[in-house]
């Protein structure tokens, strides 16, 4: 049987810390996407009615059947435009329907990760892209991953000068964006703090942090600040060093790789791009929950990187990701339940039962 967890409803005193017995059962309705009838709740402090759907991902969603395949598609490189043709929808209902499961996905990833088992290491690096004109608006993507599980930790994209060779075309071009937009920030050193950081909050149980980079000369002195001097092993690799399975940063790159392959809009020489790098970083977060949780590590294994790492038990569907909200935190109703758990009592429930 389902509880709400909370009154939905922002100014009542039950959304933020709900009695238990705050809601009164209020009979049931029928949906044409479920098979099963879903019952109604009234606040008893409120009085506002809400169902079981509320808490849904897809709540007020048109064609919430489509929600899975658009995000199996987005996660395979295919482009929204393509996406939309095949799944028959508008381009605007593909974009918007994108950028909410994408932004369900950053808070699902945020949520569902616990702290790092000792035997991990973590490995950085950047990947250039570039935001609607290539030549203009370069972009430096941070990517911090777990080594072993190749867990995917955090990526953003950062707005950087144009640089490289210049020719006449191009100078006018930057002069040109200028105008329009001002002169082009680096926000790059902000950017890999603020990566480097998701990574610190989960090693900081551990006496000993391992740290894999090429050798840019900002690195280890931003490592040391955020990791600590006395933990730290900071092991650079020279990016000359051919990229074979030899090299030490071989995980990294084949997650770059891969990103550039399965992420329709980091693909070099295609049409298509980000317009803006903020859904540049929700196809980033779409992409690392299907890396995370979706995805085998690697073919011939059974676990997801999440699995390894022991922030779940089994494997997820796209389905299964795409189902409880996950705007609470970890009062979050976990994606695996089907009463009323949160993500703490799930975690608190395992760890119990092990
Ligand atoms: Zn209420």
């Amino acid at each position: 049987m389902f509880h709400p967890p909370r009154c939905p409803n922002r100014r009542c005193s039950q959304h933020r810390d709900p009695w238990p017995g705050f809601f009164r059962r209020n009979g049931f309705y029928r949906a044409l996407c479920r098979p099963h009838p879903i019952p109604r709740f009234l606040c008893r402090t409120c009085g506002r009615g809400f169902s079981r759907q509320t808490f849904r991902m897809d709540y007020r969603d048109h064609r919430p059947s489509l929600n899975d395949q658009l995000f199996k598609m987005l996660a395979s490189g295919v482009g929204l435009r393509q996406s939309s043709r095949i799944l028959r929808l508008s381009l605007r209902c593909t974009e918007l329907k994108f950028r909410k499961i994408a932004r369900h996905l950053r808070r699902l990833n945020l949520n569902l990760r616990g702290p790092l088992p000792p035997w991990t290491s973590l490995q950085f690096d950047e990947l250039e892209g570039y935001e609607g004109r290539r030549n203009t608006r370069p972009l430096s993507v941070p990517i911090l991953i777990e080594k072993e599980t190749r867990y995917l930790i955090w990526a953003e994209a950062a707005p950087i000068r144009p640089r490289g060779r210049m020719s006449k075309a191009r100078r006018r071009a930057i002069l040109e964006d200028e105008r329009r937009y001002g002169p082009r920030k680096d926000l790059s050193a902000r950017s890999v703090e603020r990566t480097l950081r998701r990574g610190v909050d989960l090693v900081h149980r551990l006496g000993q942090v391992e740290l894999f980079t090429d050798e840019k000369s900002t690195y280890p002195g931003a490592a040391r600040r955020l990791f600590g001097e006395e933990r730290l092993v900071h092991r650079c690799t020279n990016s000359k060093l051919a990229r074979t399975t030899w090299n030490p940063l071989f995980p990294i790159n084949l997650t770059e790789a891969m990103a550039r392959d399965l992420m329709a809009r980091l693909r070099r020489e295609s049409w298509l791009v980000s317009k803006k790098r903020r859904y540049l970083d929700l196809g980033l977060a779409l992409w690392a929950s299907w890396r995370n949780y979706v995805r085998r590590r690697f073919n011939y294994d059974k676990e997801s990187p999440a699995q390894m790492l022991g922030f779940l038990d089994r494997r997820m569907t796209e389905n299964q990701l795409l189902s409880w909200r996950q705007d609470w935190g970890l009062r979050s109703l976990h994606p695996l339940t089907r009463t009323n758990e949160s993500i703490t009592s799930w975690v608190q429930g395992r760890i119990a039962a092990a």
